[in-house]
């Protein structure tokens, strides 16, 4: 079987791909209510957040575009602080439903300088929200999400943060962090299948959300909370997704969030320690370096793609590739979700055996 090792979609327990082999349900039934009642409970303590939760259909990326267009008007300011790929995505969202976005660009590899956040804030007092990249998958790069929140809830902004590739999987405590709206999806750490974002909506999200004026229809939280109060969703949810959910967060429970994020630590450095003793070398600053997900140098000389395309053809291991302008540069180990030591062992021993041929 594929050792599959890209930062999303990821590996699903068989228990979570048996789930999903259920027979539809009435989406407006009384069990589809009890099931959703239950993953949306079941998240809240994931999320170590009171704040409302919803599941909306569709990829993180949705998850990111509802965040915005609940929230903000065109021609509001908004600092949006990118460090990656996924920053970077972030930032045109909010340009292209007209918010008058100052971008905080960091060198790619780098966390966000909290002191230079500080500096954009107090220049601009118009700025009403800060968009923030927890984990840039891009880079491997976990900024710090404690000192940055509690600076920017110092100058009283909206917080919206990318948490696609860190909630329930690195250590992100919502509410004590400030968090107003938080966004995942279910194919990253959740180890189910792509098909929902989960969003967590603070009481200031709703007051911002109450005089937003972006245009929005099927991503609109008001519709949502109707419609959660009956235990339902708007529109018709990726039911099988939603089974696959609630399956895994029960998984999750029983293993314990404490245990999740240690094991996510423990595999990180597992990673990280295991391709320096191959001699390659982190693309990430490793003072920030994530526990879900390692980018890696390729070595001089070597596009990283042609060692992906070995361990693919001679160890059934998939690696991502680099994005953008990484591409060929680096390749990244994904380790989050469903990931044990043993699975990053035999990435690193398969890799010596890659390098051996490309060097
Ligand atoms: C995966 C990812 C996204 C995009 O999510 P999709 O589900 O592919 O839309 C955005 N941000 C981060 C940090 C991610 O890891």
């Amino acid at each position: 079987m594929e050792n599959l090792r890209i930062p999303g979609p990821t590996p699903c327990p068989d228990e979570v791909l048996q789930a999903m082999t259920k027979q539809m349900i009435n989406h407006r039934g009384p069990e589809f209510a009890r099931i959703l009642n239950r993953v949306t409970e079941s998240l809240k303590i994931l999320f170590q957040t009171r704040n409302d939760i919803f599941l909306l259909t569709g990829s993180g990326t949705g998850g990111l575009e509802a965040a915005v267009v609940n929230t903000l008007s065109p021609g509001d300011t908004v600092l949006s602080v990118s460090i990656g790929v996924f920053g970077d995505r972030f930032t045109s969202i909010a340009e292209q439903y007209g918010a008058e976005v100052i971008p905080l660009k960091f060198e790619w590899g780098k966390a966000a300088d909290p002191d230079e956040v500080r500096r954009a804030l107090e220049k601009d007092p118009k700025i009403k929200a800060v968009l923030v990249t927890h984990n840039e998958t891009s880079t491997g790069v976990t900024n710090d999400l404690a000192s940055l929140s509690s600076m920017i809830k110092e100058f009283d902004k909206l917080l919206i943060v990318d948490a696609i590739s860190s909630l329930g999987s690195i250590n992100l405590p919502v509410d004590k962090w400030g968090c107003d709206i938080a966004v995942t999806g279910s194919q990253k750490g959740w180890m189910a299948p792509p098909g929902l974002a989960m969003v967590s909506v603070s009481e200031t999200a709703w007051q911002a959300h109450a005089n937003a004026r972006m245009p929005r229809f099927y991503w609109d939280f008001s519709r949502a909370r109707s419609y959660l109060e009956r235990g339902q969703t708007p529109w018709t949810p990726a039911v099988s997704t939603v089974f696959a959910m609630n399956t895994s967060l029960g998984m999750m429970l029983d293993e314990g969030l404490p245990n999740i994020i240690a094991r996510h630590a423990r595999i990180g450095q597992l990673a990280r320690d295991g391709v320096k003793s191959l001699g390659l070398t982190l693309f990430a600053d490793e003072n920030f370096a994530s526990n879900t997900v390692t980018a890696i140098n390729a070595p001089e000389g070597v596009n990283a793609n042609d060692l992906r395309k070995i361990l693919l053809a001679e160890n059934e291991i998939v690696l991502g590739g680099g994005q953008q302008r990484l591409d060929g540069m680096i390749f990244r180990i994904g380790h989050l979700g469903m990931v044990a030591e043993e699975d990053i062992r035999v990435v690193i021993s398969a890799l010596k055996g890659a390098l051996a041929k490309v060097r």
